[in-house]
């Protein structure tokens, strides 16, 4: 048992906390980590707010990067001094796991946002012995010290850890935003992709799909800072849906054919429906936006019909053990320029970080742990 400080979310509150906190020691199969950088995704704010799955209070965080300070016996992934970034949690047996699939583990929601280990237990507890959810995507990075699940961890190479700090991202809304382009759309030459959502997710999946072959990329929002952005990393259109009719110029860029390949992260769903009413015939859409759970979304079946599909997409079906350190050695190679995103914060500006993040000011609040 030792003693650091974490980010705690009590129920109803909304708000993040630092607070001393007790961590057990890891277990055979878990690693324990001084955070270096955390990164903020919209995640975390659903899940402070109470709108998915997690059970409070909690640690949350769930885009760790660090170095590993201690291992329990049975870890063969990393070695104490190892620089990690931290990703999702899952169980290595199932069918999916096995195909190299982890992001459709049987045990997904569980393992990421049950708050507990698959045993019921939670390393964190208050000073006092309140137990607190732990193990957020195997992880709840949001601490300076974090006692993480082996499968959430994976080794990459850095030049020091200023650079180790900007790379959390990938563990999250980097590997999902790319990764369902990449792994899961996969748009070929003459392809038109439209992205739904430039935030973080999205943003990285217009970068991922400017190193595709596809034709045109379009990127839609209603910030305009984003589009301009989206612009520079590889967009080829922009859409203010805001202030232009998406569905018209949509169907002016592809020339009335609609789009091959389309992407949801607003998770708004009117914006699913703009997406899929865009498909052309066989296009597929991928939804990686995360409304409140039970949020029903509609589609005209008949349209449905002509080979067209949606598809959802966790993490962007990343084997975390290949894809992390691919998006590392892309990103090393000025080819995905996702630090464009960051803003850095002291872990003490937790809040002010995550309202910027919901208020459009910023893409990907990053707090840097001294
Ligand atoms: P974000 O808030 O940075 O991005 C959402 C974007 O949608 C913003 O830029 C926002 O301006 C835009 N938007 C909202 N309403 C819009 C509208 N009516 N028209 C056009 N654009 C609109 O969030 P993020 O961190 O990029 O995450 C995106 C979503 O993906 C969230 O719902 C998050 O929970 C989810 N998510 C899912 C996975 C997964 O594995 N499936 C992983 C990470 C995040
Ligand atoms: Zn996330």
């Amino acid at each position: 048992m030792f003693e650091t400080r974490a980010a705690v979310v009590r129920p109803g509150s909304g708000t993040f906390t630092w607070e001393n906190v007790r961590l057990e020691d890891p277990r055979p199969d878990e690693v324990v980590v001084r955070v270096v950088g955390a990164g903020i995704c919209h995640t975390d704010l659903a899940t402070r707010d109470e709108k998915l799955h997690t059970p409070m209070p909690a640690v949350l965080g769930h885009e760790g990067a660090g170095v590993v300070e201690a291992v329990g016996s049975a870890v063969t992934r990393v070695a104490v001094g190892d620089h990690v970034l931290l990703s999702f949690s899952s169980c290595g047996h199932c069918s999916a796991c096995q195909h190299g699939h982890p992001g459709y583990c049987e045990t997904f929601i569980a393992r990421n946002f049950g708050g507990r280990r698959p045993d019921g237990t939670t390393p964190i507890s208050t000073p006092e012995g309140e137990p607190l959810g732990g193990r957020f995507f195997g992880q709840s990075s949001f601490s300076v010290r974090a006692v993480v699940d082996e499968r959430s961890v994976v080794a990459v190479e850095t030049s020091g850890e200023d650079e180790l700090a900007l790379l959390a991202p990938i563990g999250c809304g980097v590997q999902t935003g790319a990764g369902a382009i990449l792994n899961e759309l996969r748009p070929g030459a003459g392809d038109t992709v439209a992205v739904f959502g430039a935030g973080a997710v999205g943003l990285s999946a217009v970068m991922a799909a400017a190193l595709t072959p596809a034709t045109r990329v379009i990127a839609i929002d209603i910030v305009p800072s984003r589009l301009e952005l989206a612009l520079e990393v590889g967009a080829t259109d922009v859409i203010n849906g805001r202030e232009e009719d998406t569905a018209a110029r949509l169907a002016e860029i592809t020339g009335g054919r609609g789009l091959t390949h389309a992407l949801e992260s607003s998770g708004v769903p009117a914006l699913l429906r703009q997406a899929i009413d865009s498909l052309a015939v066989g296009g597929t859409v991928a939804v990686v936006g995360a409304p409140a759970t039970g949020t029903d979304g509609t589609f005209d079946v008949n349209f449905l019909l002509n080979g067209r599909s949606i598809r959802g997409v966790t993490e962007g079906d990343s084997d975390v053990l290949t894809f992390i350190p691919a998006l590392v050695d892309l990103y090393r190679a000025g080819r995905l320029p996702f630090d464009r995103m960051i803003r850095t914060y002291r872990p003490e500006e937790i809040n002010e970080a995550a309202a910027d993040a919901a208020s459009g000011a910023v893409l990907k609040p990053v707090l840097r742990f001294p």
